[in-house]
């Protein structure tokens, strides 16, 4: 008999262990093990109490539903109360004569008319910290609380624990995601503002200064070159926050063409040459089959991709370096890599670097010019097409940067001759 009505209370424990990913919702779960708990320990009532931090009391999370109007706002102090001593000590209590008893908290008795005769309760406990009690009260038929009963709640509260803790967790998660998303829309927010912002007084300086420029002849020449040349820096480094803005945004329009990706890889290598020979950089191309690669492309965007991931070859390859911009097909792809003999990327890094603004160094260290947005911006032009772009990397021995896009089928027209033809 004794036999049986174990084997009873522990298919009734699995049933509330299964519970734990089937019942829809919190709520459903805790409603089950205090169901199970007064019907186990053959109790009138059971309730759980969750500690609330801000008021510094236990208050009713689950009861039986007559009694939920009465009980949801009422705290019971942690002074004074049954619930109280189990959550300080983190341990169990089983009271025989509640009447008679101190601990036992008679103002929820005169609020909800009930009169409680006896009570076991036991503490809910995550990785060692008391979070909440389980209480069950009066025994039926005056019948003592037992060990067994203290058991059986010990192992519900146990599962009751696990479920607050996981929406605890949730809550956190949820909470934690809100505040990236606004994290990363004020980013974008800032984004759009200085590049907006930037763009006119910027236009003015050079304009001005090239005017000037003219004007002055020799005699200031060398300040107006100092001005216009950095002046052109900032516009590089808007034109590359209003990139990445347009893109986010979703602004960015793609003005596909026949483009020669060999072609734009010549212009690229055309632009950097003077700069890599000034410091002794060998940078060339090689062309597989000296194959133009026409593909169907917005050609101005592909070679901003190309032009960003050229520079920084450049910037991050010491004297006397060797950089290769190398194109072939690829299983019916285009196949475009970077490659240097540079600094190379450390291995932790490599996943971060098409991030907006992640730089390897960081400002404190920083050796090398640049706001982290070139391969952000060479990512999303990539990408734009359909393409995938990512890095071979290993420190101190270079860098490939490798993208690919898909081919085009038709053949261009015969008198195409820029990349950028409208
Ligand atoms: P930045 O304007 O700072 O160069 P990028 O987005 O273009 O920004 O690059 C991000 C970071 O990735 C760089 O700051 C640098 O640390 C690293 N990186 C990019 N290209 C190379 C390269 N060819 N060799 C070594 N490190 C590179």
């Amino acid at each position: 008999m004794i036999n049986n009505e174990r084997i009873d209370h522990l298919e009734r424990l699995l049933e509330v262990v299964r519970g734990l990913t089937t019942a829809p919702d919190i709520e459903a779960f805790l409603q089950t093990v205090i169901s199970e708990a007064s019907e186990m320990t053959d109790s009138e009532l059971a309730s759980i109490l969750e500690y609330d931090e801000v008021a510094e009391e236990l208050r009713f999370l689950a009861m039986q539903w007559f009694q939920r109007d009465m009980l949801r706002p009422l705290g019971v102090p942690l002074e004074g109360s049954a619930a109280g001593w189990v959550f300080k000590r983190g341990q169990p209590l089983i009271i025989q004569d509640a009447k008679a008893d101190q601990r036992h908290f008679k103002v929820i008795d005169r609020v909800t008319r009930h009169e409680t005769s006896s009570l076991a309760a036991v503490p809910l406990i995550v990785r060692g910290e008391v979070i909440g009690v389980l209480e069950t009260l009066n025994k039926k038929d005056n019948a003592h609380y037992t060990e067994e009963d203290l058991t059986i709640l010990a192992t519900l509260g146990a599962l009751a624990a696990q479920a607050m803790q996981n929406v605890g967790l949730q809550r956190k998660v949820r909470i934690a995601s809100i505040e990236l998303a606004e994290l990363e829309r004020l980013k974008t927010d800032f984004i759009a503002v200085t590049s907006h912002e930037l763009r006119t007084p910027l236009g003015l300086i050079l304009g001005h200064a090239t005017f000037l420029r003219e004007l002055a002849g020799d005699q200031y020449g060398e300040q107006l070159n100092t001005i216009i040349r950095n002046a052109t820096r900032l516009k590089e480094i808007v034109e590359n926050l209003s990139d990445v803005d347009n893109v986010q945004t979703g602004a960015a329009r793609i003005r596909s063409h026949q483009v020669s990706l060999t072609k734009v890889a010549e212009d690229t290598i055309l632009t950097f040459q003077d700069e890599a020979t000034a410091r002794n950089i060998t940078l060339k191309l090689d062309v597989e089959g000296n194959n133009p690669f026409y593909v169907d492309a917005d050609g101005v965007k592909i070679s901003i991709a190309v032009s960003n991931l050229v520079k920084n070859a450049i910037q991050f390859t010491d004297t006397g370096g060797h950089i290769t911009v190398k194109i072939m097909e690829d299983s019916g792809y285009l196949k475009v890599s970077v490659s240097d003999d540079g600094i190379g990327i450390p291995a932790r890094d490599l996943p971060r670097v098409f991030e907006r603004f992640f730089q390897v160094e960081t400002h404190l260290t920083r050796r090398h010019g640049g706001m982290g947005l070139g391969l952000s911006v060479a990512k999303a032009m990539i990408e734009l097409h359909g393409g995938r772009i990512w890095v071979e990397s290993q420190e101190g021995k270079g860098s490939t940067f490798i993208f690919l896009l898909p081919t085009t089928k038709e053949q261009p027209p015969v008198t195409s001759i820029s990349p950028f033809l409208e």
